[in-house]
Order: C-alpha cells, then sequence, then structure tokens
C-alpha cells in the first residue's frame, strides 16, 4: 500500500526526499509478537510491507523490536522467543542495523514527531502482544517505570521474572483475545494507577496505542481519557492505519533526521 509522504513529519519528507537515489532503499523493519513490517522509502513515497527486507547490500536501515535493543542485538524478548539474539541476523541481513531501538521508544519518538504541535511532554503505553512503554520529555526519550512496574498483585512476567508486574496483567499475551466490559476497566484502571505511580508529569499527552488498541479495542483510549479525569490528555495513535504503529518515523529520524523544525 503505498501512500502519500504525508505519512512523515515535514523535516523526514525533505530529509528522504534529497536522499532518494537509484540503489537500495532506506527503511525501518518494526518487529512484533504478532507480525514484523518494513517501512520502506522510495521513489519519494512511503510503502508498508509485510516482513523484513534484507538484501546481500540493504540500504540504510533501523530496527525496532521488544525487549533491550542494543546494536541490532535483542534481549528479553520473550514474547518473541528472543531471550538474546542477533536479530539483524535472525532477521535474515547480512550486517548491523545502522540505528536500532526498543519498539515502544521509536514509537513514542514518531508518535512525538507525527503531532504538529509537538508536546513538551509525551507518554506512550502501547499494549500488543507485551505491554510497552516510553516517555518523550523535551524530545529526547527518557526512561519511565511503565511495562514492568511492579506492585500489581502475585502474576510473573516472562520478561522481567518479578511478582506483580504490570504487563503480566495487561500485557496483550495475558489477556483474552476479546475483551469484556470487566477486562476493559481493569486494563484501564491499572493502566492509570501505574501512570499515576511513574511520576509523570502532569499534562503530559498520554498515546494509548499498540494493536490491541488501534486493531481491536479502539474505545480503551476514551475509557482511560475519563479514568485519568483531565490530569493528563489522552489520545489514540498519530501513525497511518496501515503502519503496525509509528516506530518507523521514530527509526527514520534517528536514521536521517536533523533539523525538527518543521
Ligand atoms: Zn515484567
Amino acid at each position: 500500500m503505498t501512500l502519500p509522504p504525508l505519512t512523515l513529519p515535514p523535516h523526514l519528507a525533505r530529509a528522504l526526499a534529497t536522499r532518494d537515489a537509484p540503489g537500495p532503499p532506506v527503511h525501518a523493519v518494526e518487529v512484533g509478537g504478532s507480525s514484523v513490517q518494513s517501512t520502506v522509502f522510495a521513489g519519494g513515497t512511503v510503502e508498508f510491507a509485510e516482513g523484513p527486507r534484507p538484501a546481500a547490500d540493504p540500504g540504510p536501515f533501523g530496527l525496532a523490536a521488544p525487549g533491550l535493543v542494543v546494536d541490532g542485538r535483542v534481549r528479553g524478548a520473550t514474547q518473541l522467543g528472543w531471550d538474546d539474539v542477533e536479530a539483524w541476523r535472525e532477521l535474515g541481513y547480512p550486517r548491523r542495523p545502522d540505528v536500532s531501538m526498543n519498539d515502544a521508544d521509536a514509537a513514542a519518538l514518531g508518535e512525538w514527531l507525527l503531532r504538529a504541535e509537538r508536546p513538551g511532554s509525551l507518554l506512550y503505553a502501547g499494549i500488543g502482544t507485551g505491554l510497552g512503554g516510553s516517555l518523550i520529555t523535551g524530545g529526547e526519550v527518557v526512561d519511565v517505570p511503565l511495562s514492568h512496574q511492579t506492585g500489581f498483585g502475585e502474576a510473573v512476567c516472562d520478561g522481567c521474572r518479578a511478582p506483580g508486574c504490570l504487563n503480566a496483567r495487561i500485557g496483550g499475551q495475558y489477556l483474552p483475545r476479546r475483551l469484556d466490559a470487566a477486562d476493559k476497566r481493569r486494563v484501564v484502571d491499572l493502566l492509570a494507577t501505574a501512570i499515576g505511580r511513574a511520576g509523570v508529569p502532569r499534562g503530559t499527552v498520554v498515546v494509548l496505542a499498540g494493536g490491541l488498541v488501534r486493531r481491536t479495542h479502539p474505545d480503551l483510549v476514551a475509557a482511560l481519557r475519563s479514568r485519568l479525569g483531565g490530569a493528563y490528555s489522552v489520545e489514540g495513535s498519530a501513525a497511518p492505519a496501515a503502519a503496525k504503529s509509528a516506530a518507523y518515523v521514530g527509526l527514520l529520524d534517528r536514521l536521517v533526521g536533523e533539523g525538527r523544525t518543521g
């Protein structure tokens, strides 16, 4: 599916247009629990494609995955069966990515960049196979204790293995496929409690996204908004519907972005 470059913030559209030349295209790969998506920039357009795009001589590329992601190596992404994996090799690439990021960090940065009015502070909470959380303050990724915050009962998450982990309660792999009204209340309650405990500054824009929210339960956005009661503004994803998440924007920003104004 090909979309106009409105799927990119202007500074990235400009940067990519000036680099667009014959040869392997710039692309971003997002690995998730249920699918892998590549976002390829070529011929002035952005195309979302299923699967990775390895080539003998790949163009500049970025990689996002759950877990601790450093230089293409992924640790602790148990929902993928990746305890410690050279993800680029696993995906068939002949070399390490030029940029690699945790998927929630990349999506948070992408959500921030896709907004015409960039908020001073943006919290991304993504419910997919796992729960991802990341805070952007002043345009930079800041650690926030959200996805593996403890104090939520006894359940143990496969990733951190700490009892009472929030991910073990509301990560998608620990939830029923279809949430009933009680499940939704529980997800929203626990998430709101965790946001309060995480020290997220008041006035922060909270983006509630991830596959479970965007594809199956978009009504969770309004439910969280009313539960948080005005302390934060709660929004859905600004990523195009065809995109797995806004992570491709965060990756492309790290790959080619300069001068984020406008
Ligand atoms: Zn955990």
